[in-house]
């Protein structure tokens, strides 16, 4: 809100009590977003996966940030929609691509995650932008996690299937992201070849709650699923101890939140 009425207090005069506000500064945001990947106004701040048995940093994840001239910080939740509805999202995703591959290449084994759009997913470039990414970077392709939604896939199973199976080939490996809050059936989890899951972070929170509840029940169903099938667990948004005590004395093993660490610009694995 602060950054919207920012905006207006500079740009629109005397005269903006006739204008509708927040289109008016909508549209400022998306005039400046057409040149904000060519004026390098993107950067990713990175954000670690810890082992709690171990105390390793396993993998770290690349969350995007747009740091505008006019408009200062900005989270994905503010111009993400906008980058999707362009359709720039493509060429910005492969930014995303190439910059987090190029930092992870001097992590030795810590893998990087990357996030992606339904409009990357759909992009039947997707698989060359990948490799792309890869061989310029030099970073080993086991060493890049791709974050998909569970709508994401959802939107065509057949196709996500077949690119899926691509990856794998590949050795790149994918996780569903925000799991537990999508419309996926569990029938997909077991034919898909996925690597993993992301426990959404409203299911950390209602955990610590009430630990003997409902979704403690999930969670604990989710993490005796992903063992049988072999799947890799994280869990999302841990921001206390006592959640992750409770994760722990639930067996997951690999963690990711405030408690930890926030998003930061220079991480590297310590
Ligand atoms: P996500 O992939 O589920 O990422 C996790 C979000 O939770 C991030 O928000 C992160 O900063 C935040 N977070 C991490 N730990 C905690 C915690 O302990 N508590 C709370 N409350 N939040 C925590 P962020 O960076 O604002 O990103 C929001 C979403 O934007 C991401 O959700 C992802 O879906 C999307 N996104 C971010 N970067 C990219 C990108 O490069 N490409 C695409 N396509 N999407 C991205
Ligand atoms: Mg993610
Ligand atoms: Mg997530
Ligand atoms: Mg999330």
């Amino acid at each position: 809100a602060s950054e919207l009425a920012l905006y207006d207090a500079k740009t629109s005069g005397e005269s903006c009590v006739y204008y509708d506000r927040r289109q008016h500064a909508h549209a400022g945001l998306e005039r400046a977003l057409a040149h904000a990947l060519e004026r390098g106004e993107f950067e990713l701040h990175f954000q670690p996966m810890l082992d709690v048995r171990t105390r390793r940093v396993v993998c770290a994840e690349a969350l995007l940030r747009w740091r505008s001239a006019e408009h200062g910080l900005l989270f994905p939740g503010s111009f993400m929609p906008i980058l999707e509805r362009s359709g720039q999202i493509v060429e910005v995703g492969a930014w995303v691509l190439q910059e987090a591959c190029r930092h992870a290449a001097h992590w030795k084994g810590v893998r990087v995650a990357v996030n992606l759009s339904a409009q990357q997913f759909a992009s039947r470039d997707l698989r060359r932008v990948v490799a792309a990414a890869l061989e310029a970077s030099g970073l080993p392709p086991d060493c890049l996690e791709l974050e998909i939604t569970e709508s994401l896939m959802m939107q065509s199973p057949e196709r996500a299937a077949r690119m899926l199976a691509e990856f794998q080939a590949d050795s790149v490996r994918v996780m569903l992201d925000d799991f537990g809050t999508g419309y996926s059936s569990l029938g997909y989890l077991a034919r898909f070849p996925l690597s993993g899951l992301k426990i959404d972070r409203s299911f950390v929170a209602a955990l610590e709650e009430e630990p003997g509840g409902r979704d403690a029940a999930i969670v604990r169903a989710i993490v005796g699923l992903s063992r049988d099938l072999g799947l890799e667990l994280v869990a999302e948004g841990v921001e206390t101890l006592r959640q992750v005590d409770l994760l722990e004395a639930l067996g997951v093993g690999v963690m990711q939140g405030y408690y930890f660490a926030r998003p930061i610009k220079d991480w590297q694995p310590g």
